[in-house]
Order: structure tokens, then C-alpha cells, then sequence
């Protein structure tokens, strides 16, 4: 059976942090594919987030080089809000001869009793916790919890950072970082090339 662990995220915009923790995954649990899901309208953010065609480019762009690596967009392709939920059922529907799990940061982990029909979810496939800074990966729920070295880097530093003016180089790939440049998101400036 095909082993592949699905990472779901705002991506806004996807930085190392999510590289790195899904390729320690891939390689510890030995799967055969991460597929980075895109949310739509994720149901837990209040603050405005970036059109998505260009997460999905970002993401595109950030995940290229890894041949593990592929982007799934049935989120996008949903209307409405996205629910993990309503995700696993149709992934664990449309591809019955695949072994899924779903890898969430520690802070993800720790929001667990919040997510819609967690209960069910639970049931209908394999979680996996991840470190992250700030976070402790312990819950009630039926997780296996990984220890990575953890990259205290997130989507919001990044956009605070291009905001102020500061440099994000380093902290997202090359081809991600000139797209930001290219398209002026994100309050990108000349001066910050
Ligand atoms: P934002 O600050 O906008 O919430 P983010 O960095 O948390 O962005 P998301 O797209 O929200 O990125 O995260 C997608 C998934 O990746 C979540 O499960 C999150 O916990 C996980 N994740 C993101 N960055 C890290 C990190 N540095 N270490 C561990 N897990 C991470
Ligand atoms: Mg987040």
C-alpha cells in the first residue's frame, strides 16, 4: 500500500519551516509522498489572507525541486469553507489503496478540540505531531507525536518581516521569495531585494 502523509496549510507563504518538517516525516515514517493541501478559506483565521492562485504558485514554486513532493488543490476547487473533514472523506474515498496520515504542527495539536467533527476525523485517519517552538505536543487525542529539531519560523514572522521592510531571504526558497518580489505581495518593497 502507498504511504503518503498530507500537510495542510494556509501556505501564506510556505517558508523551510514546512519543507523541513515535511520531508523529517516523510523519510522518519518511510512515505512515499507528502501532498501539500491548500486551504480555501481556513476555518481558524480571522486576518485576511492572500489570494489563492498565489499560494498555490508559491506552493508550486516551493515544492518543485522534491520529487516527494506534490500539491493538491481539491480544497481550492471546493466551495466554501475548508474542513479537514470533508478532505480526508474524499481523499480516503477517491483513493482507497492509499495509506494517509496528516501531519499538523505542535500548535495544530494543540487546537485539535476545536477542529470540526475531530471525533470522526480521529477515526478516519492517522495524525501526526510535529515540534514546534512554543508548543508541547501533548493531547488527549490519538496522535503520534514525532520530535523534530524544531525551526521556530512561521508564515506570520515572514509576512511581518516583508511588511516592515526586512529581509525574509533564507527563510523561504529562492524561487518563492523572487515570486513575493515579482508580484509586490505581502508589502514587498524595492529596497528589501
Ligand atoms: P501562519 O503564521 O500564517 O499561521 P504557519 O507558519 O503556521 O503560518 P500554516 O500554513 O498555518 O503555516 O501551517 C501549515 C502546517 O504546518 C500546520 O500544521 C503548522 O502547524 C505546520 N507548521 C508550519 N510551520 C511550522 C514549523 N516551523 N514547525 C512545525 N510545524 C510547522
Ligand atoms: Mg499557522
Amino acid at each position: 500500500m502507498k504511504k503518503i502523509g498530507i500537510l495542510g496549510g494556509t501556505f501564506n507563504p510556505p517558508h523551510i519551516g514546512h519543507l523541513w518538517i515535511a520531508e523529517e516525516v516523510r523519510i522518519r515514517k518511510q512515505l512515499d509522498e507528502i501532498w501539500f493541501i491548500p486551504t480555501s478559506t481556513p476555518p481558524h483565521k480571522e486576518t485576511e489572507v492572500l489570494d489563492a492562485a498565489h499560494r498555490l504558485e508559491m506552493l508550486r514554486l516551493a515544492i518543485q525541486d522534491n520529487p516527494h513532493f506534490q500539491v493538491n488543490a481539491l480544497e481550492l476547487e471546493r466551495e466554501g469553507k475548508s474542513y479537514t473533514y470533508d478532505t480526508v472523506k474524499e481523499l480516503t474515498m477517491n483513493y482507497a489503496e492509499v495509506d494517509f496520515s496528516f501531519i499538523i504542527g505542535g500548535d495544530m495539536v494543540a487546537y485539535l478540540p476545536k477542529w470540526n467533527r475531530i471525533d470522526e476525523l480521529m477515526n478516519m485517519i492517522h495524525f501526526i505531531g510535529v515540534s514546534r517552538p512554543g508548543y508541547r505536543l501533548e493531547t488527549p487525542y490519538s496522535v503520534e507525536c514525532l520530535e523534530i529539531h524544531p525551526l521556530d519560523i512561521s508564515s506570520t514572522f515572514i509576512r511581518t518581516r516583508l511588511e516592515e521592510g526586512e529581509k525574509v531571504r533564507y527563510l523561504l526558497p529562492d524561487d518563492v521569495m523572487n515570486y513575493i518580489k515579482e508580484n509586490r505581495i505581502y508589502g514587498y518593497r524595492e529596497s528589501q531585494s
